[in-house]
């Protein structure tokens, strides 16, 4: 048996995208293989790119409305590559201080060790962003609604301080989505994806996505993506490719569900707090209106009174999962004391409004009366904790 033998021709397209888990690709002979390289076309092996990873790569381009996007083995890659591109030693960078935990501690541990010197600046102020630009400042990293606390950056003034100092301004997209924010319309330079989460939908394939608006730097990411090693495995990239199918509907049912239990909670007996962009008594509301019209997004945090043991009896009792993930097609609660925010102290958390009663749901696609049902059993065992 010898490997030069070809699969069997066959008339027809296949109407699933055909799952190629391999590594390498033949040329039948140098100077075609020499072409390949010089062209970049076809496929050579698959660290520099395979099929499936392009399909993925430009069915979320499509979303996001740009073209030639990369497709990364994970978020962080997609955040790692989206600095990479634009920062090198001696240069500046900024990163809000809300950002998720993997992606501050990239802008705080490691590229100082690069050579890249950071500051952290509030996403919700524009005013403490720009009193820490330096002339060398060449990259902006924010997230649009921020985790737990739900609270919405002023991407608009801190997108016109990018312009005016010609910063590279990165969004990071996962938790609004391309359905909920059009961050190119908005001033992104690049625009990033944890496609683990909402885009794939499934918390069964680890992946990211990133792209910029200019043509360069979407060559420079897919130079980076070989060279840093980031490419996604094939099968991961399949399976995202058919949650994506379904990721308008799922998104569309899960944002009503939110809003229901946003309502829910803010009446339920117990629960102190609830956080929810689309609601009226949000502290960022009328930007979230502006930025996000009537996408409130798929998380809601809320708070109850009382202290670990009420947060163990509500977690106990509540009928979805208790997870420290988002973005699944299924409603999981999180605890963001004993996960996200474990790191800080006590004050720290306190300072960002996080205590011991504080949770956020990431909501799924679930009939919404059994939701309901479910949380208010939950919360009623807290209050007898
Ligand atoms: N960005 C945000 C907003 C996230 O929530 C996460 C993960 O939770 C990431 C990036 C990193 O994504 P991944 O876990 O796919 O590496």
């Amino acid at each position: 048996m010898t490997r030069r033998l070809r699969p069997a021709p066959f008339a027809g397209h296949p109407l699933v995208s055909p799952l190629q888990a391999s590594v390498v690709y033949t040329a039948d002979t140098p100077s075609e293989l020499d072409a390949m390289y010089v062209e970049r076309s076809g496929y050579t092996y698959s660290r520099e790119g395979h099929p499936n990873a392009a399909t993925l790569a430009r069915m979320i381009d499509t979303l996001e409305g740009v073209e030639g996007g990369v497709v990364t083995g994970s978020g962080m890659g997609a955040v790692a590559l989206a600095l990479l591109a634009r920062l090198g030693a001696g240069d500046h960078a900024l990163g809000s201080t809300q950002l998720y935990g993997r992606s501050l501690r990239l802008m705080v541990e490691e590229l100082p060790r690069l050579g890249i010197a950071t500051d952290l600046f509030d996403p919700t102020d524009a005013a403490s962003a720009a009193a820490l630009i330096r002339p060398e400042t060449r990259a902006m990293l924010v997230e649009v609604v921020s985790n737990p606390t739900l609270r919405v950056a002023d991407i608009a003034g801190l997108a016109a301080l990018c312009r005016d100092h010609a910063v590279a301004l990165i969004i990071d997209n996962t938790f609004t989505t391309p359905r909920g924010f059009a961050a190119f319309d908005h001033g992104a330079d690049i625009v990033l994806h944890s496609v683990t989460k909402l885009l794939s939908g499934h918390s069964d394939a680890m992946l990211g996505w990133v792209a910029a608006r200019e043509p360069e730097v979407n060559a420079r990411l897919d130079v980076l993506s070989a060279t840093w090693g980031t490419t996604p495995a094939p099968f991961d990239c399949w399976m995202a490719e058919r949650g994506l199918l379904s990721f308008p509907l799922r998104h569309e049912r899960a944002e009503a569900n939110a809003a229901a239990l946003a309502q829910a909670l803010a009446e339920m007996e117990g629960v102190t707090r609830v956080l929810y962009p689309g609601r009226a008594d949000h502290p960022d509301h009328a930007r979230a209106e502006a930025l996000l019209g009537s996408h409130g997004g798929t998380m809601v945090s809320f708070e109850i009174a009382g202290g670990r043991a009420e947060a163990d009896a509500l977690a106990k009792a509540a009928p979805m999962p208790f997870a420290p993930t988002l973005g699944d097609i299924a409603t999981t609660l999180s605890h963001p004391a004993t996960s996200s925010h474990r790191a800080l102290s006590v004050e720290g958390r306190a300072a960002l409004g996080i205590s011991e009663g504080f949770f956020r749901l990431s909501v799924g696609v679930e009939p919404v009366a059994e939701l309901l049902t479910g949380l208010e059993r939950a919360v009623a065992a807290a209050r007898q904790a």
